[in-house]
Parts: C-alpha cells; sequence; structure tokens
C-alpha cells in the first residue's frame, strides 16, 4: 500500500525563503492581509485533508471505477461523501472572486493546494477541477445574472461543472465541430450533437451539473471562427435557483479507461438541449481559452502531483528494499544484503524523480505568483509583463511538467522492480493515471506548436526576450560569486544556444514552415530546460545563502540542483542537434513506403 505526506517543508522553502511570496503579493491590495502564517495555515489544513480523506479512497477508487446505468453515473464508495466534505469547507473557491462566493486567496497559494489533491487522488481531483474551471469561465464571460446565478453554486459544491469541447471527429482541431445552436424566440438556443471523452460529464455528487458546450450558430463562419459558448444545465434552473426541468442533455456511455479510473469520462448527447449563449456570437474559441489557459497550469500540476507521491514511496521503497552488495562494498553489515538505495543506478531514477519535481514545484508557484500579478497588480507595465510570460511559459508548463511527471512515474515503478509492475504495490496506478496528462487539454505536441509558433515566431521573440532578460540579470547578479560559478556557466551557454536556436527555426521556417513543425517538440523541452535551470540555479543560491542547516534540507537542495545541471541538463545539446537535423528526414519518406 503506497503512502502519502504533503512536502510541507519544500512548499515553505519554494514559498517563503525562495520566492519570499509575501513581499510580492504586498503591492497587490487584494491581498493585503494574506501573510505567511496564513498561508502556512491554509497550507497544514489542505495536507490533512489530502493525506486522510482523499488518498485512502485513491486505491479504492480505482478499483471499483465508475459505472453508467440508463444515463446515471455512480461514483466510486466515499467520491461523493469527500466533495462534499472538501465543499463544505470552501476549498473549492479557495482562489476564486469573494462577490460569488469565493474566498479571493492568491493562485500561489491554491496550486499548492491542488499539488496536494492531485498527489492525494488525481481522480477524485478532476471533479472540484472541473467546476472550478466553469466558474473561472463564467466569471470571465458571462453576463452579471449568469455570474450571480452559476458561480456560487458551483463553487459551493452544491452544483459542479464541465467542459464540453471534444467530438468524436474533433478533438485537436475544434474547428470541425458540429453540434448545432438554434436560436429560440425568448433569446436562448436549442442544442443538438453529441460530446464524448467529457470530464465529469455525469456523475453522482452535486444536485445538477452546469456544462459549458461549444456549437456552431446557424450560418457561423468556418472553423474555429464559427464557435460559439452556451451554458447548458443538466436541470434547467428555475427563476429562484433551485433546479427545475430535466434539459435534453443526457449521459450515453461513460469509458473505460487506461487510468484516471474513478474520473468519468462521458459521453454526452444534446437533443434540443437549452442552452444560454456567453461571451457572444462566434466568440468561443476566445472564451475556452480563459478556461484552457488556468487548466492547462493544472493539467501540468497532475504530472508533479503524481510524480511526488511516486517519488516518496520509491524513496521509501530504495531504503527499506534489499538485494545484493554494493560495488563499492558492503553498506549495510548487519543485513543480509545492502539496501537498494546504495546502488548508483537506483540513486540515478531517485534523484532525476527529486529534481523534476522539485523544479516543477518552483516552476508551477513562479508561474502562479505571475498569474496573481498579472490579475491584481497595480501598475500596468508589471500587468503586461506577468501576461506576457505566463503566455509564453503556460505550453511549456503544461507539456514539461507532465512529459517529466510521466518519466518520473514510470521511474517510480521501476525503482520497486517487478513489485512495481503488480497492482496492489499501487505504483503502477500512478503511470496509468499520470499518462493522459500529456494528452488531454490539447496534447503536448500541440503545446510545442503554440510555443514556437504564437507565443515565439508569431511577435518576432518579443515575450521570450522577456523571460531572457530575468536569466541575464540572474547572471550578471551572480556572476562574481565563486560558489554559483558551477550554474551561473552552463546557465549562461544555455540561454545563448536557445537564442541561437530559435532563430535558426525562424530562419527556416520563412522557407518552409514545415521547419516549425518538425522542431517544435524538441524546442519545447530546450526551453523548459532553460527554465529549470535557471530555477534550479536561483534555488540553489538561496540554499548557498543559509549558514544553518539543521536537518540537511538546504545541501539537499544545492547536491539536487547539481544533480540536475550533471545529468538532466546534457539532454538540451541531443535537442539542438535533433532540430538541426531540420523537417526533410520527417517529410520525404513515402507514405505508402511506412509499413515496410
Ligand atoms: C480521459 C480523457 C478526458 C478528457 N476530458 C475532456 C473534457 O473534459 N472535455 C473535452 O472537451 N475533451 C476532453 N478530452 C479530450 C481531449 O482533450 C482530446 O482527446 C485531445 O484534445 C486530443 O484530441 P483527439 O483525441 O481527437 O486527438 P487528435 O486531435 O485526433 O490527435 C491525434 C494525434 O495527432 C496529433 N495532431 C493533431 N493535429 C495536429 C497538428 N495540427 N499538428 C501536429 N500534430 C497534430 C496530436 O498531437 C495527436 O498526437 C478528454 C480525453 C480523455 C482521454
Amino acid at each position: 500500500m503506497p503512502t502519502y505526506k504533503a512536502p510541507l517543508r519544500d512548499m515553505r522553502f519554494v514559498l517563503h525563503e525562495w520566492l519570499e511570496v509575501h513581499h510580492h503579493l504586498k503591492p497587490l491590495d487584494v491581498f493585503a492581509d494574506v501573510d505567511n502564517e496564513l498561508i502556512d495555515q491554509v497550507l497544514e489544513e489542505s495536507s490533512r485533508f489530502a493525506e486522510n480523506v482523499i488518498f485512502p479512497l485513491n486505491q479504492t477508487g480505482d478499483q471499483e471505477g465508475c459505472t453508467y446505468q440508463e444515463g446515471e453515473v455512480k461514483t466510486p464508495a466515499g467520491f461523493k461523501e469527500a466533495f462534499r466534505q472538501y465543499s463544505q469547507a470552501g476549498w473549492l473557491g479557495l482562489d476564486a472572486d469573494p462577490d460569488y462566493g469565493g474566498q479571493g486567496l492568491p493562485k500561489i497559494l491554491g496550486i499548492n493546494v491542488g499539488e496536494m489533491i492531485g498527489s492525494a487522488n488525481t481522480a477524485w481531483a478532476m471533479y472540484p477541477g472541473l467546476s472550478r474551471g466553469a466558474a473561472h469561465t463564467i466569471h470571465a464571460h458571462g453576463d452579471e445574472a449568469s455570474k450571480t446565478l452559476y458561480i456560487p453554486k458551483l463553487l459551493s459544491g452544491e452544483w459542479a461543472g464541465t467542459m464540453c469541447l471534444t467530438e468524436a471527429h474533433a478533438g485537436t482541431d475544434l474547428g470541425m465541430i458540429r453540434t448545432k445552436a438554434e436560436p429560440l424566440d425568448d433569446g436562448s438556443f436549442s442544442l443538438t450533437g453529441q460530446k464524448i471523452f467529457i470530464s465529469a460529464g455525469e456523475h453522482d455528487m452535486t444536485e445538477n451539473i452546469i456544462h459549458l458546450v461549444l456549437a456552431k450558430l446557424p450560418n457561423a463562419p468556418e472553423g474555429t471562427k464559427g464557435i460559439s459558448l452556451f451554458i447548458v444545465p443538466k436541470y434547467l434552473v428555475n427563476p429562484d435557483g433551485s433546479p427545475g426541468e430535466r434539459n435534453g442533455i443526457v449521459c450515453g456511455s461513460i469509458e473505460h479507461k487506461m487510468g484516471i479510473n474513478g474520473s468519468a469520462t462521458a459521453v454526452l448527447n444534446l437533443d434540443k438541449a437549452r442552452g444560454y449563449l456567453i461571451g457572444g456570437e462566434h466568440n468561443g474559441m476566445r472564451c475556452m481559452f480563459t478556461m484552457m489557459n488556468a487548466a492547462r497550469l493544472d493539467t501540468g500540476m497532475q504530472g508533479l502531483s503524481l510524480g511526488e507521491v511516486s517519488f516518496q514511496n520509491a524513496l521509501a521503497y530504495a531504503r527499506d528494499r534489499i538485494q545484493s552488495r554494493s560495488i563499492s562494498g558492503t553498506k549495510a553489515p548487519e543485513r543480509e544484503a545492502d539496501p537498494i538505495i546504495v546502488h548508483a543506478d537506483v540513486r540515478r531514477m531517485l534523484l532525476t524523480q527529486k529534481a523534476y519535481n522539485e523544479g516543477a514545484r518552483a516552476f508551477a508557484n513562479w508561474l502562479a505568483l505571475q498569474l496573481d500579478i498579472e490579475k491584481n497588480h497595480p501598475d500596468d507595465t508589471a500587468r503586461t509583463d506577468a501576461s506576457d510570460l505566463v503566455a509564453l511559459l503556460t505550453p511549456v508548463a503544461k507539456a514539461f511538467m507532465t512529459d517529466n511527471g510521466y518519466e518520473v512515474c514510470n521511474l517510480g515503478m521501476q525503482v520497486y522492480g517487478g513489485h512495481g509492475y503488480i497492482k496492489e504495490w499501487g505504483m503502477e496506478q500512478y503511470v496509468r493515471d499520470v499518462r493522459i496528462s500529456q494528452i488531454y487539454e490539447g496534447t503536448n505536441g500541440i503545446q510545442a506548436l503554440d510555443l514556437i509558433g504564437r507565443k515565439v515566431l508569431r511577435d518576432g521573440g518579443e515575450k521570450l526576450k522577456k523571460f531572457g532578460k530575468l536569466v541575464e540579470t540572474f547572471i550578471k547578479d551572480n556572476s562574481a560569486n565563486e560558489a554559483m560559478s558551477e550554474f551561473v556557466g552552463p546557465l549562461a551557454k544555455l540561454g545563448q544556444d536557445v537564442q541561437e536556436t530559435t532563430m535558426w527555426i525562424g530562419m527556416q521556417g520563412m522557407q518552409n514552415p514545415d521547419e516549425v513543425g518538425a522542431a517544435a517538440t524538441n524546442y519545447l523541452r530546450l526551453v523548459g530546460h532553460l527554465v529549470y535551470a535557471y530555477l534550479w540555479a536561483s534555488m540553489a543560491q538561496v540554499a548557498l545563502s543559509k549558514t544553518e542547516d539543521k536537518d540537511g534540507f538546504y545541501k539537499a537542495k544545492v547536491h539536487t540542483a547539481r544533480f540536475y545541471y550533471a545529468h538532466l541538463l546534457p539532454e538540451t545539446s541531443a535537442l539542438k542537434r535533433k532540430i538541426k537535423a531540420g523537417s526533410k528526414i520527417l517529410l520525404e519518406l513515402d507514405e505508402d513506403v511506412f509499413a515496410f
């Protein structure tokens, strides 16, 4: 049976010692009352909920899964009660607007609570995650009446939310959706079509479900420009806010999946379902991007959450399991064999897990802080800078954190040897659960195209330069610090490599757009490594500055930074070479001869 303990020590290091979050939140009026004590209280409280309430439902939820019968879906035992407890404690609205029932705390706090919830039970975490996403989208694009009607109920957990984009023939290319919305005399719309793969699309946890559905109006322009967004409640809402008549949106079946089995993934059939337009006609994609940007960071967090719980268990196992003697001589003579943690190869796996996890935690916190600044800073320039960094690095967070998360979970299973492959130990569940994070919310291949195409090349590299400036300033500030030279030199070199590679792709892309597509995935990894190298150097600098280290925390931090630079960063040389191999080798093979 796996165990989980929230990594509060590292969270506090990131928030208080490294980011000095209090100092950044101070100029944001809305967070004037948020001090370190409050942050720590929220973290402690959340860790208790994650460890004691939802973690015990993780393996049982996976084994039991969801069950479908005649349009109804039953979630695994305990899920509904845990959702009730979570909602009643106010967790759903933690970082949401207090005017609509939220608690108004910063996103950076929400991201840490999210990490714990995801580590404890990712499948369960999908339900509150979708509700929060729906509330967030209505908040950004709904009129006052919709906000008042739906958001408080979504945040109190009385109702739940979904995000209905995908159709059988339209996943990445949403411009091809066929769900139709016909106007009705009273200003509402009648929606007909079918959505597939809808997370939390049907379940027994709440009295109503508020679906956000993409559909096309009659005579809509072709492609994504013709998409509109509609609120489609499962039960139509009475004027007094209570659920009324059953609407024509019904669950046809649920999917049998590789992982996150406690999360219901529904086919939804819309037959003249009544819907309410939000965000204006043909403006659906813009509205959905609001939801997707927040959801992309949350999806990236699934890579960290599952990577963290996998690491904790792999570490405990490696200290306990005895096999063989160390090559350099016996380390535990009192035992029949040495614990496997003495073997260099097992340490390689554990340190890879630790370095990617702690890098991801730093990245997610830093990005969440930019989100708080983007939304709340009184200064225009500060808001614009933060917004540019968020736009640039959201696809990197989604793809780099989940690709690494998959590697981390896979390594966790490997540390257990054959026992990792056996269900009872719980390690294979993490591999199965984390895998979807590389696919949904836009596949990682699509994130890579978004990064190089929309975020970097479209504005001539302006946003990338803003990030580059942060790296340059850090290098300049630390260039005279001897203790930092092992980080500063390689970081500066990688910064130049990224700059040079970006220009190369831009030049090649002007002659042949396929060069951009061919480079995209490797380019995103290259940028991801630049981000982590910057964050690891910066964390090492803080850890090195500490004069007291009673429990060895700072020593471990500096050591992990060194491991990152020595073992993981060298991948960037191969990435550069792969990018420069160009598109020809990918595209010239005739489709017909692929199979030979
Ligand atoms: C468990 C689960 C939960 C989900 N939850 C939701 C949900 O709540 N709401 C919702 O609306 N959807 C949901 N989805 C759908 C999910 O977002 C899509 O599966 C995903 O966006 C990919 O679409 P697709 O499956 O149609 O793949 P396709 O779009 O067919 O892609 C297939 C492959 O082709 C690649 N590809 C496609 N186009 C391009 C291109 N232009 N350039 C390069 N490569 C390309 C992709 O990267 C991918 O590797 C869920 C899916 C699953 C499995």
